[in-house]
């Protein structure tokens, strides 16, 4: 159970069970449903996405289950429909679309979470739906917080979906950002390292901060993530064909941002920047690679260049704000594009279909409410 005050039980319904640090453990069960309590919404789940993360979670690498409980709902990207609301709720109605944010402040209110910056959690004890220590949206049914919730525009209903991936890419650009504010220079030039959802957003993101990108992977040109990066505006390097060292040669970047999780790129990508230039890491891996560096000359570059590498995960709600006011943009900006990120669907009882990876795939989604 979730360590929350209910409503009454109204009934039970279907969840993706998984048993944390199991291998291969995802199975259908159940679930209570609660009427809302006391500042709660009651929330009927739309549809799910599916990230790295949760692939990790089903392969027993990560998350935790809530205290007291044996499983864990995984599920934290998702979007909602409200169906009832509690007591004391205000500015949300039933039919609204909502996002419930993933992480919640830790117990011993650290500063970052009082402060709503739960993002920066420094006691590490917080809670993320989905993940760790709080169910996850892949079940039919839930109540939650609304205090914990972001509400959406209508318009956003196909693909407000791409809301929780694309608050994490803001919150990494908008570090990039800040960290950048102290040369007083604006930025030009933007690379990304891997094309799944979170690079693809972040070139969309990018793009339209005015910066020139260009996008990075091992597809081939035409594939549909080189596809979508060019329609985005950005330049597609093909790094099987072509390599970053050749694509880029004479190429200095004032921000990367790295998405592909891959270590070895982490540190070819870290070699691209230029004077001044700040990259971000994005992606979660779990486990370990070892490779040789040159520790000496990337201590050396770093120092005479002021570099900054910073790393960056999850989002507080001013970065689920600005993703409302990003894929809002695009619908008019770049109608149709951000649709085409999701290129595959499942039914709740094929999530596991939902979790292999298609090299050619961008976002998987599993339709919870059915199509
Ligand atoms: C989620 C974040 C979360 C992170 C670490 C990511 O997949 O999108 O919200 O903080 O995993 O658990």
């Amino acid at each position: 159970m979730d360590m929350r005050r209910r409503g009454r039980q109204t009934g039970v319904c279907h969840a993706v069970h998984v048993t944390p640090g199991t291998p291969h453990s995802a199975r259908i069960g159940e679930e209570p449903c609660f009427a809302p309590g006391e500042g709660e919404i009651a929330l009927k789940v739309l549809r799910c996405g599916i990230c790295g993360t949760d692939t990790e979670i089903a392969q027993g690498l990560y998350g935790a289950s809530p205290p007291g409980e044996d499983h864990l709902v995984p599920g934290h990207e998702s979007l909602c429909e409200v169906e009832d609301i509690g007591p004391g709720v205000t500015g949300i109605s039933p039919g609204d679309l909502v996002v419930p944010i993933v992480r919640r402040p830790c117990p011993e209110a650290c500063d970052p979470c009082s402060r709503g910056r739960w993002d920066m959690c420094l006691t590490g004890h917080y809670a993320e739906r989905g993940i760790s220590r709080l169910h996850g949206m892949l079940r039919e049914r839930l109540t939650d917080d609304a205090e914990h919730c972001v509400v959406l525009p209508a318009r956003l209903r196909e693909v407000g979906v791409l809301l929780e991936p694309l608050s994490i890419v803001e919150k990494a650009i908008e570090e990039t950002m800040l960290i950048q504010t102290r040369t007083g220079v604006p930025l030009r030039r933007a690379l990304v390292t891997g094309a799944g959802p979170i690079g693809l957003l972040a070139a969309l993101v990018l793009r339209s901060r005015g910066l020139d990108v260009a996008v990075l992977d091992q597809r081939p040109d035409g594939s549909p993530k080189a596809r979508i990066a060019q329609a985005a505006g950005a330049r597609y390097i093909d790094d099987t064909n072509q390599p970053l060292e050749r694509a880029a040669a004479g190429t200095a970047f004032d921000l990367v941002l790295e998405a592909s999780g891959y270590a070895p790129l982490v540190f070819r990508a870290l070699r691209r920047l230029g004077r001044n230039g700040a990259m971000v890491l994005t992606g979660v891996t779990a486990g370990h690679h070892t490779i040789e560096l040159d520790v000496a000359a990337l201590n050396q570059e770093m120092v005479l260049e002021n570099q900054v590498l910073v790393g960056s995960v999850n989002a507080a709600r001013q970065h689920y704000e600005a993703a409302v006011r990003d894929l809002s943009a695009w619908q008019d900006s770049l109608p149709g594009l951000a649709e085409r990120l999701i290129t595959a669907r499942y039914p709740l009882a094929s999530f596991e279909d939902a979790l292999k990876k298609d090299p050619d795939g961008i976002k998987s989604v599993v339709e919870v409410a059915g199509p």
